[in-house]
């Protein structure tokens, strides 16, 4: 039995596949039908000024509520959306609903979205412009966020379309930086509008004395570069000690608040007077 995914790739049921891919095959054939069936869902996690504690936007996150296996992570099935081409039109039904999200909120804070490798080579900055223009979003208002595993595979390509993007008006993210091969030339040959350290470096702040010189090292690279550093995973009140105490620009992690659903951040946003911090709150995603 074979079944046609996505662009052009096959996959098919063997009874000597092993488990594993006998797995992946059949969430392959099952994420074709999740798009579909709305069985995709985004949620928002809070990024914070590192000094005031005032919002400045929030990072889309998909969900994927699968309806036998329950909740599955994104990278559980981000990885099998690329294998069978499933993420162009994912991709696009992330950019549609997170545009058309922040389109509605009562105060203009960004949105930040996550872009797989294989969205640049399919017109990623045309279909951006279309789905501002439809949503009625500022280019301003939105960021996208890569990873260098998007850059490698053809960098003056990926370069042309980071400028694309910024021409219409959006910014652009490095996204896990630090964990890449080629970090720090990638950021030479880049315009990036913002750094994100990954997460794995500053949870380890405490711990690896390695870890706090590698995030001191990009926060102070940031500075001299002129580009603003945000750390994710900021998960206690020690990590954003640190992180204050060393400059970083803005935060984002559980110790401000889990992803949450498209209605709770709205009526947080409802809610807010102005730069008051915002905690975690019951809402938030208990996973
Ligand atoms: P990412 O873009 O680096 O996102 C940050 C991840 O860290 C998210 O995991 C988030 O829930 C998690 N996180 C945030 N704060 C904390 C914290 O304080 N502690 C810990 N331990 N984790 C924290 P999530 O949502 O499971 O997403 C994982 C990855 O999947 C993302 O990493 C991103 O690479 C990918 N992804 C998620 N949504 C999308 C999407 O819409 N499109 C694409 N292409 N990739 C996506
Ligand atoms: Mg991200
Ligand atoms: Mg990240
Ligand atoms: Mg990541």
């Amino acid at each position: 039995r074979a079944k046609s995914l996505g662009r052009g790739k096959i996959c098919t049921y063997e009874p000597s596949m092993d488990e594993a891919s006998r797995v992946r095959a059949e969430l392959a054939i099952d994420l074709k039908r999740a798009l579909a069936g709305n069985e995709l869902e985004l949620y928002y996690q809070v990024q914070n000024d590192t000094n005031t504690g005032g919002i400045v936007g929030f990072e889309a996150l998909i969900r994927w509520n699968h309806p036998q296996k329950g909740r599955i992570p994104p990278d559980a099935f981000i990885p099998i959306a690329e294998e069978t081409g499933l993420i162009i039109d994912i991709g696009d039904w992330v950019m549609r609903t997170a545009c058309t999200a922040a389109a509605l909120w009562r105060l203009p804070f960004k949105v930040a979205v996550n872009v797989a490798p294989m969205q640049l080579n399919h017109d990623l900055p045309r279909r951006v412009a279309e789905i501002l223009n439809e949503t009625g979003l500022q280019p301003s208002r939105l960021e996208i966020e890569l990873t260098e595993s998007g850059i490698i595979a053809d960098r003056q390509h990926a370069l042309q379309v980071v400028l694309a993007l910024k021409a219409i008006g959006v910014t652009v993210a490095m996204d896990d930086f630090g964990t890449g091969y080629s970090s720090l030339s990638t950021l030479q040959a880049f315009p990036f509008d913002k750094i994100k350290v990954d997460k794995s470096f500053v949870q380890a702040v405490e711990t690896s004395v390695h870890a706090a010189a590698i995030v001191k090292a990009t926060l102070l690279l940031g500075r001299s570069l002129n580009i603003p550093v945000l750390a994710e995973g900021v998960e206690t009140t020690s990590h954003l000690d640190f992180l204050r105490g060393e400059g970083c620009d803005s935060v984002q992690g559980y110790l401000f608040g889990r992803p949450m659903p498209v209605d709770v951040v709205t009526r947080m946003i409802d809610d807010e007077k102005g730069s008051r911090p915002q905690g975690a709150d019951a809402h938030n995603e208990l996973t």
